[in-house]
């Protein structure tokens, strides 16, 4: 009957639930231990100029590889995280880790990392910051911030002199997967934004759909009007890039048709490779 089935398809539900429950319970209590174990890991995805087609960032994302569940993704392990209060501890790290990283790379490779919401709450982002500069001796302005629209306005007062303060110091400051939130526009222009990332999902249609590809141009146009760096986020396939080119002003792009994000021992390599300079020492001995 109708309510046999009801009943059983809510039994169902509430064993999911339980196993929702649980299974979050110990991904929270594994997360501790591997924030405390030093476990997390860096991959890191290069922005490409479209005209060089060099690199010329990029971006640290987390990575966790839990012993038996294998890779939990950022999008689970980044809000359990902010839940637990545990993310000011991973933006510490990742800070250190990717700045660090980053003087290993050649002078005109920046490196972008990744802010959220919770972090402009509880971290003494400033000190964050400024810590990982100070032990890294990176230059700030080959340091990006990251934030997302919907980071920024749950937090708008902080986020907008954390932002200033950022700014004045001459490190770059990229909205993150933007078209996805609801900010309004008049309200993004009183931030002092240096990049725009338009999200993947104004990508994925435009070698198919001439509406699609006149949003991305149009959303492209406006980003270059406010005088920000444009980039688009998700080039999978050389059609969209090829449609991008010719119809559109965004200037970097990021995606898996460049590569996908690689783990920390296989990102110089990767920069040298994509930047043409496979025989580094070879290329000196010519000059000299
Ligand atoms: P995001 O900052 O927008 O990062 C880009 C995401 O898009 C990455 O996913 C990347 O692997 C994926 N991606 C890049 N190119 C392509 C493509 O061509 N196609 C498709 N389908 N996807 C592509 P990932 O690494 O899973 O990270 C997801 C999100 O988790 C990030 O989105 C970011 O919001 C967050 N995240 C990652 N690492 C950190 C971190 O260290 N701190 C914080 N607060 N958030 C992080
Ligand atoms: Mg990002
Ligand atoms: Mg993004
Ligand atoms: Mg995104």
């Amino acid at each position: 009957s109708a309510k046999g089935d009801g009943k059983a398809r809510s039994q169902q539900f509430h064993a999911q639930m339980d196993i929702d429950y649980h299974y979050r319970q110990r991904l929270k209590s594994d997360l501790r231990d591997a924030v405390r174990e030093n476990a997390l890991t860096l991959a890191f995805q290069p922005l490409l100029d479209l005209k060089t087609r060099k690199v010329v960032t990029c971006e640290a994302l987390a990575r966790w590889s839990h012993p038996e569940l294998g890779m939990i993704p950022p999008s689970t392990f980044i809000p359990l995280a902010e839940e637990m209060g545990l993310i000011s501890d991973i933006t510490a790290w990742v800070l250190q880790r990717a700045t660090l990283q980053c003087t290993q790379w050649p002078d005109n490779v920046c490196v972008a990392v990744n802010i959220s919401a919770r972090d402009f709450r509880v971290s003494n982002l400033n000190q964050l910051v400024d810590g990982a500069l100070a032990s890294s001796g990176l230059a700030p302005s080959r340091l990006e911030i990251e934030v997302t629209e919907t980071a920024v306005i749950e937090e708008r007062e902080i986020a907008q002199r954390l932002l200033t303060g950022f700014f004045k110091r001459g490190i770059a400051i990229a909205l993150d997967d933007f078209g996805t939130g609801y900010s309004s526009l008049s309200y993004l222009n009183t931030l002092p934004l240096t990049k725009l990332k338009i999200d993947r999902s104004f990508v994925s249609d435009i070698a198919h759909n001439a509406r699609s590809l006149r949003l991305l141009a149009n959303v492209a146009r406006l980003g270059r009007d406010l005088d920000l760096t444009v980039v688009a986020e998700g080039v999978e396939t050389e059609e969209q890039l090829n449609t991008m080119l010719e119809h559109t002003d965004v200037q970097q792009v990021q995606g898996y048709y460049f590569s996908r994000p690689v783990a920390e021992s296989e990102i110089g390599a990767l920069i040298g490779s994509l930047n043409g300079n496979v025989q580094p020492i070879a290329s000196t001995r010519r000059r000299g």
